[in-house]
This record gives C-alpha cells, sequence and structure tokens, in this order.
C-alpha cells in the first residue's frame, strides 16, 4: 500500500506506459451531472433505461434523440476542468511515457483539453453513425441537426453511444486493453468502476502489475484494491499531483529519480 502523494512521484517518473482510466465524476466540475447523481440535471425524471438503450430507440427514436440533443447541447456550453488540463499534461511532464486515456466518458472534454491519445470506450456525444454499421460516421457539431436516416445505405442514424447491453467497439477495446497490461501506473478517475466490461480494466491493470492510483471522493469497491486513493475531486487532485511531480523532476534534473550509479 501507497501512503502519500510523494510516493507515486517515482513510479510515475520512470513509468513507460501511463493509463488513465475515466469516469463521469471527472466531469462533474465541468458541470456534467454524473448519472449515479440521480434526479439532477440530465437525469431528471428520465429512466435510463429509456434513453440509452437499443430498447429504448427502438420503441421511442424520438424521445432517445430529444435526451442526446440535451446532452449535446449541454457539452457545447461546458468546458474542461482542471482535472481534464492536467491529465493531459501528463503528457509534456513524465518523461519517459506514453500517456493513454481510457473513458467512458462522452463528452469530448479529454480532446479539448489537449490529450492526444484518447480512447473513447462508450464512444461519443458528438458523433452520428449509422445504427446497422455499414461504416457511416459523421461529427454531430453544436446546433447542428443531424441525419436522421443513414445517408450511404438508409438504416437510421443514430447518436455513436454505446447504450446498455450493447457491445463495445472492438477495437477501440482492444487498444485499451493493451494499454492496460502495459500499464506502469493506471489512475481511475471519477468513476465507480462497476459498469463491465470497462471497470475489468482496473482490475487487469492490478493482475499484470500496474501502480494503481484511484482519485475519487467516495470510496468505491474498488478501493480495497488501490495502491492509493485520493478522497477529493480530480480537479483537486491533478493539480496537487503535477505540482509535486515538477519539484521532483526538478529536483532530480528532469530524469525518473534513480541515480543511475552518479
Ligand atoms: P460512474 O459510475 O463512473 O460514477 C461517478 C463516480 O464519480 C462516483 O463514484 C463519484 O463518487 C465520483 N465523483 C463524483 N464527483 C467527482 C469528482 N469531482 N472527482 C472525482 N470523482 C468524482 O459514472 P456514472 O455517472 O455512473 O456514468 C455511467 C456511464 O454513463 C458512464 O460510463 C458514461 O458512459 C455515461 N455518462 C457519461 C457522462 C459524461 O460523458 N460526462 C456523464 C454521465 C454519464
Amino acid at each position: 500500500m501507497t501512503h502519500t502523494i510523494a510516493d507515486l512521484l517515482q513510479p510515475l517518473a520512470q513509468a513507460r506506459e501511463v493509463v488513465v482510466f475515466t469516469g463521469a465524476g471527472l466531469s462533474a466540475d465541468s458541470g456534467i451531472p454524473t448519472f449515479r447523481d440521480g434526479a439532477t440535471g440530465l437525469w431528471a425524471n428520465i429512466d435510463p433505461e429509456e434513453v440509452v438503450s437499443i430498447e429504448g430507440f427502438e420503441r421511442d427514436p424520438d424521445k432517445v434523440w430529444a435526451w442526446h440533443e440535451s446532452m449535446r447541447s449541454l457539452v457545447a456550453d461546458v468546458c474542461p476542468n482542471a482535472g481534464h488540463d492536467e491529465i493531459a499534461e501528463l503528457e509534456s511532464l513524465l518523461p519517459n511515457a506514453r500517456v493513454t486515456v481510457v473513458t467512458q466518458n462522452i463528452d469530448g472534454l479529454h480532446q479539448a483539453a489537449g490529450s492526444t491519445r484518447v480512447l473513447e470506450i462508450h464512444g461519443s456525444a458528438l458523433r452520428v453513425r449509422c445504427h446497422d454499421h455499414c461504416g457511416f460516421v459523421e461529427a454531430w457539431e453544436a446546433g447542428q441537426t443531424p441525419h436522421r436516416r443513414c445517408p450511404s445505405c438508409g438504416a437510421p442514424a443514430r447518436p455513436d453511444v454505446v447504450w446498455f447491453g450493447e457491445a463495445l467497439d472492438e477495437e477501440v477495446f482492444s487498444l485499451a486493453a493493451q494499454a492496460t497490461l502495459d500499464a506502469d501506473v493506471f489512475f481511475t478517475v471519477g468513476t465507480s468502476a462497476i459498469i463491465q466490461p470497462a471497470a475489468s480494466l482496473a482490475m487487469a491493470a492490478k493482475e499484470y502489475g500496474a501502480l494503481l492510483i484511484e482519485v475519487n471522493p467516495h470510496e468505491t469497491p474498488f478501493s480495497e484494491h488501490a495502491d492509493y486513493s485520493a478522497r477529493i475531486g480530480a480537479s483537486e487532485f491533478f493539480p496537487s499531483l503535477r505540482e509535486a511531480l515538477e519539484n521532483f523532476l526538478e529536483k532530480t534534473d528532469g530524469r525518473d529519480g534513480n541515480d543511475h550509479g552518479r
């Protein structure tokens, strides 16, 4: 068990692969309510099974589109918070590492903050695709009315979001799984880590020897497995980590903290 933020610095400085696995809690400080916050904002008076499920779409596509349009407008009105910003900064800060963001979020805020390797395992509210997977995908720009029918094959078009009961995109998930197996450090941020198979990534990282860091103001079923749990919000934790890491790298001359026999 690792006890202080200082214990994270050397493993980070030495890491070759860092994975940051994020959930809705990361975007809470940007003003996007989490699913589990319950009856507020986007989720007020809404049964998620009706608006983010295949059955809901087949039953009442207008209702599903209306909910996703609200999500799209909300996303257009918010900005990345300090958590997203500092996660993006890790790419330039960590001397030896590739940083992979694996996100369950559909809000595009990691890319807006500047992260360059983002795997959206639950898709994106900023895209539309063919429901029948004919290959049609288009960006859904803020304020634009997206296609309701696939212009290539005529099947229904739909938000490019993975709904309850649907399989994840195999290619995206396999990249996420590979990064997880390679990870030296694995952060799990703002997620209750209970939705499968996404949550299994965190356990796999642990089994394959990654240092596991949880960032969540509340305990989760996953907490007992974490090497370090930051019981604060992500927008508070990541700036503190950046400051500590910058000091550490400065003291160790921008290297990984080993004196390499000097
Ligand atoms: P979740 O299961 O990941 O739960 C949210 C977690 O965030 C909770 O454990 C909570 O304690 C924690 N949290 C709250 N505030 C936090 C903060 N400031 N910093 C760090 N952690 C914080 O996510 P969910 O809300 O149950 O969502 C389930 C799925 O719904 C997601 O996987 C996603 O596909 C979709 N969703 C996406 C968004 C988005 O894109 N922003 C928002 C809501 C839901």
